[in-house]
C-alpha cells in the first residue's frame, strides 16, 4: 500500500489493477499515510486556504429518474419548487454582500432552458463582475454549453457518477453513459473549469468500478471533482440500501488529491451529513473547497437529494460563520476569492 501511495504522490500513472489494490487495501494506516501525503500536496499548491462557493439550489424539478436521488421524477412525495431569476439574483446579492465571489447554480434537469440559463448568467456576471459562476444543471448539447460559456459561465460541475458503463446503467434508468461522457469532454473542450465526480458507496459499486473512477480522473484531469457518500432517500427505490462511509470517502479524497495535486476538491454537505465532523476530516485529508448554502431558507429542505441533509435551517450568514469555525478548528483559513484552479 505504502509503495502505491508513494507512486501516486510522485505523480506517476497507475494501472487499473493498482488502483483496485489501493481501493480494496484500505486500512487505517494506509488512510493516514495517504492523508499525510495529500495534505503535503495540497499545501504545496494552496497553502492553508480553503475556498468557499455559495450554493444556490435553483429548482428541484427534474426530468430524470436516477434511482438514488430524492428529486427524481418518479418521487411523488417531493414538494417541487423553482426559483425565479429574480429570486436567484437575490441570493447572489445576499451572497455577494457576505463576501462570496463564486456562485454555484445547481438543480434538476429540464426546467431552465439553455437560453434562460444564458440570460441569467449574463445578468449575474454584469451585476457581479468580480465573481465566478459555476453551473451544475445537468446534460445539454455541445452548442448549448457553448452558449453558456459565451454568456460568461466559468465552471461546470457534472459528476460522471461512475466510470463503469454497466454500473452507470444500474443507477440511471433511461440515461446514457456515452452522453454523460460526451458532455464532460465537450465542457472541457469549450474551456470550462470542469468538474466530474461520483458517490462513494452507491449500490453496485465495487473496488473495480472505483478503480475505473480513479483512472478516469487521472486521464480526464478535471479541474474539480465532487465526491460524497451515497445516502439513501426514503422515497426512492434505493431507500433500503446502505450508505457510503465517511472513512472511505475521506480516503478517496486523499487519493484524488494525489492524482492531481492542484484539483479543486470539495468537502461536501453529504460528507458532513454522514458524520458530524466529516467535512473537517475531508479537509484534513486533502479537500480544499466548502460550499455553504445560499438558497432561500424556505426551499432548502425541499432540495433533498438524500435523507438527513444538514444546514437546512440556518441563515446564509450563519452558514458561513459555522463553516469558517469548522475550517479554522482544523487549522485552515477560508479564502473569499474567486478560487480558480492554480495551474501547475
Ligand atoms: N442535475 C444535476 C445536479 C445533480 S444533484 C446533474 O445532473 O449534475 C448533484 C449530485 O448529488 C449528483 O451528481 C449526485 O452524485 C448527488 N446525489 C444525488 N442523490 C444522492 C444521494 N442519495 N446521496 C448522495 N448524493 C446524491
Amino acid at each position: 500500500m505504502r509503495e502505491l501511495i508513494e507512486k501516486l504522490s510522485e505523480n506517476r500513472s497507475l494501472s487499473l489493477a493498482e488502483y483496485e489494490a489501493l481501493v480494496s487495501g484500505m486500512n487505517p494506516e494506509a488512510a493516514a499515510f495517504a492523508a499525510k501525503k495529500a495534505d503535503e500536496a495540497r499545501r504545496a499548491v494552496y497553502g492553508n486556504k480553503v475556498y468557499i462557493r455559495g450554493l444556490i439550489e435553483i429548482s428541484n424539478v427534474c426530468r430524470n429518474n436516477c434511482f438514488y436521488c430524492g428529486i427524481r421524477r418518479g418521487n411523488t412525495e417531493c414538494a417541487r419548487y423553482t426559483l425565479t431569476p429574480d429570486e436567484i439574483l437575490g441570493c447572489c446579492e445576499e451572497g455577494h454582500a457576505l463576501g462570496f465571489r463564486t456562485f454555484v447554480l445547481q438543480g434538476g434537469e429540464g426546467v431552465y432552458k439553455a437560453d434562460e440559463i444564458c440570460s441569467l448568467v449574463k445578468e449575474i456576471k454584469s451585476r457581479f463582475s468580480d465573481s465566478a459562476v459555476t453551473l451544475s444543471l445537468g446534460e445539454f448539447s455541445h452548442d448549448e454549453y457553448a452558449a453558456m460559456k459565451s454568456a460568461g459561465a466559468d465552471r461546470y460541475l457534472l459528476r460522471h457518477e461512475t466510470a463503469d458503463r454497466e454500473h452507470y446503467a444500474s443507477l440511471h434508468p433511461d440515461m446514457d453513459f456515452d452522453n454523460r461522457m460526451r458532455c464532460l469532454y465537450d465542457l472541457k473542450k469549450l474551456g470550462f473549469q470542469t468538474g466530474c465526480g461520483f458517490m462513494v458507496g452507491s449500490p453496485g459499486q465495487t473496488a473495480k468500478t472505483l478503480a475505473k473512477d480513479l483512472k478516469f480522473i487521472e486521464e480526464f484531469s478535471p479541474e474539480m471533482c465532487g465526491i460524497g457518500p451515497f445516502i439513501p432517500h426514503k422515497d426512492t427505490p434505493f431507500a433500503n440500501e446502505s450508505a457510503g462511509t465517511c472513512e472511505q470517502t475521506v480516503y478517496l479524497l486523499s487519493l484524488i488529491r494525489l492524482i492531481k495535486p492542484n484539483i479543486l476538491l470539495p468537502a461536501t454537505t453529504a460528507l458532513g451529513t454522514i458524520d458530524p465532523s466529516g467535512r473537517e476530516k475531508g479537509i484534513l485529508a486533502g479537500a480544499n473547497v466548502v460550499m455553504p448554502n445560499l438558497s432561500p431558507l424556505g426551499v432548502r429542505d425541499k432540495y433533498k437529494l438524500y435523507d438527513g441533509k444538514i444546514c437546512t435551517g440556518d441563515e446564509s450568514a450563519q452558514c458561513i460563520k459555522c463553516l469558517s469555525l469548522r475550517v479554522e478548528s482544523v487549522g485552515f483559513e477560508i479564502s473569499f476569492t474567486r478560487g480558480d484552479i492554480i495551474k501547475e
